[in-house]
């Protein structure tokens, strides 16, 4: 068995493992990372960026479809749309590729050394890799565990045949007539939304009463009014009993507790995802859990000294950015320097029709955390940007304290709002107060302009409602 000692050593280059050996290398820390599938992880994969890229297929292709059929407000024509499914998967896939490249090119400048192949640990200090020239022996003073997360499945429904995962999902080649979704969160309705305007006749079964429960009711309100529009059939309350006896549909329990068959050419499952440690050999380890996920502190330290675990393995919020804020962290840390967990907030975005951002806390959260809080709402009707852009849905809304002003929370759900994520989360890391946002010029007409309403509002003044 080949044997490789080195400092660091990063299994799993998703965006944490991969952003973590890069600065570690940087750093001029000799650095190894493993890598079992392909550099760039679930996100860059079959995650973030090829959803994103089948997400715009189809705002296309709606659009060009819209036209077709004479609706839209100002005049456009166009020839009835068709989309040739495989050269819009080859298109997702070059992207793809173009950005595994690009990983590789970064890790290779930053002198860190690539492994392919499955790691295991044998002891804290040790991982073998089973690689397709044999096993590697790798020995390294410090590890950062950073294998991601896999599809949850559900055992009366298992992935196979026409029941698949995201990941199947976004490499269909051929559209499916009828789409039932089983989870009406984050994956459920971004990719069920873009099936749907592709032309799907999609169904989602929720079990809860709303959907994206993460987000309060007056930011999911415009989402489901377009998922209706879209003619998706949203069934919360709901449950999943298994496939029907015949033609590959599922029996779902309604929210009235009735029993219904729903036809399918395709389930996709989108319940959350798991960590994935099943063949890590965790056994071989003495450490603290978190539920499933491993338990970390604020400088993503494991209850093992010079064990490090980073990303969606720690848990939720399962964000590409917060793997990689973690990664950069755990780094620095490994190279000496005083580093904490001190962010004042993860941005979350939903990239729905419309878009949902929530940054720091809701309104209900700040109550709940003892706040008296001051609200602003501006609505995107009043927004000239928006109005050209013919995206009138919507709103942005800023949290702040009562007392002094500082911005707890900034929401937004519209067309296009995703891109405002950036102020926001600037907005409250640097602890800005509501005059701050109020006394920034926001360039017109934009999106932006909202943001600065948003907090004239709270004021008392805001000048254009
Ligand atoms: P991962 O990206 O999962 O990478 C872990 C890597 O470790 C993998 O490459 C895996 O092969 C490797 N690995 C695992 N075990 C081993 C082992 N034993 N040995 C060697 N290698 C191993 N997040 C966002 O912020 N924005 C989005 O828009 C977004 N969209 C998403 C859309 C979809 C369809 C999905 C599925 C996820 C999406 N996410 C999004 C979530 C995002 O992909 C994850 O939060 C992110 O990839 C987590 O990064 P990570 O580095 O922790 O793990
Ligand atoms: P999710 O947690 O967002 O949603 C899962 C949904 O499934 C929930 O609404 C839940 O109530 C529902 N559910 C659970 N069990 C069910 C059952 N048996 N029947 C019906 N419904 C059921 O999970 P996801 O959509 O699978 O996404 C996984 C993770 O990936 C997310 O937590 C998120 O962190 C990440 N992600 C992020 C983005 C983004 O940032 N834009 C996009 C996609 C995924």
């Amino acid at each position: 068995m080949t044997d490789i000692t080195c400092k660091l050593l990063v299994i799993g280059a998703g965006p944490g493992g991969y952003v973590c050996a890069i600065r570690a290398g940087q750093l001029g820390i000799d650095t190894v990372i493993v890598e079992s599938t392909k550099l760039g992880g679930t996100c860059l994969n079959i995650g973030c960026i090829p959803s994103k890229a089948m997400i715009h297929v189809a705002e296309e292709f709606e659009k060009a479809a819209h036209a077709a059929a004479g609706k839209t407000p100002f005049g456009l024509t166009a020839a009835e749309p068709k989309l040739d499914m495989k050269q819009a998967v080859a298109w997702k896939d070059g992207i793809v590729q173009r950005l595994n490249n690009g990983v590789a090119a970064l890790l290779r400048k930053a002198k860190v050394k690539i492994v392919h192949g499955q790691a295991r640990f044998r002891d804290g200090k040790t991982v073998t890799v089973e690689t397709e020239t044999g096993p590697k022996l790798i020995k390294a003073e410090t590890i950062v565990i950073a294998t991601g997360s896999v599809p949850v499945e559900l055992p009366f429904l298992p992935f196979g045949g026409n029941v698949i995962s995201s990941t199947g999902a976004l490499a269909l080649t051929e559209l499916p007539k009828r789409l039932v979704v089983v989870g009406g969160g984050y994956i459920g309705l971004e990719l069920g939304t873009a099936f749907a305007k592709l032309g799907a006749k999609v169904t989602v079964v929720e079990a809860q009463d709303k959907i994206l429960p993460l987000y309060d009711a007056e930011l999911t309100a415009p989402v489901a009014k377009s998922l209706s529009a879209l003619g998706i059939e949203v069934l919360t309350g709901a449950k999943a009993l298994g496939p029907t006896a015949k033609g590959g549909g599922l029996r779902i329990e309604t929210a009235d507790g009735k029993e219904r068959e729903l036809q399918a050419d395709k389930i996709l499952v989108t319940v959350g995802r798991a960590p994935a440690t099943s063949r890590l050999g965790l056994d071989e380890l003495v450490l603290d859990m978190d539920g499933r996920f491993i338990r970390i502190g604020e400088r993503c330290e494991t209850s093992m000294r010079g064990i490090y675990a980073i990303g969606d393995v720690t848990g939720e919020p399962m964000l590409a950015h917060r793997a990689m804020t973690q990664g950069e962290m755990v780094a620095e840390i490994v190279a000496g320097e005083p580093r904490i967990w001190d962010k004042a907030c993860i941005p979350a975005i939903c990239f729905t029709d419309p878009e949902i951002v929530s940054a720091g806390l809701s309104p209900t959260e700040a109550k709940a955390a003892g706040f008296a809080v001051k609200l602003g709402q501006f609505p995107f009707q009043a927004n000239g940007r928006a109005m050209t852009r013919h995206g009138e849905a919507g709103f942005v809304r800023v949290v702040a304290r009562a007392d002094n002003h500082l911005v707890l929370g900034i929401q937004a759900v519209g067309q296009g709002v995703s891109e405002l994520s950036a102020a926001f989360g600037l907005a409250i890391e640097m602890g800005a107060r509501l005059e701050d946002i109020a006394g920034t010029i926001h360039a017109h007409p934009t999106l932006g302009e909202a943001f600065q309403e948003s907090a004239l509002k709270a004021l008392g003044h805001a000048l254009h409602i």
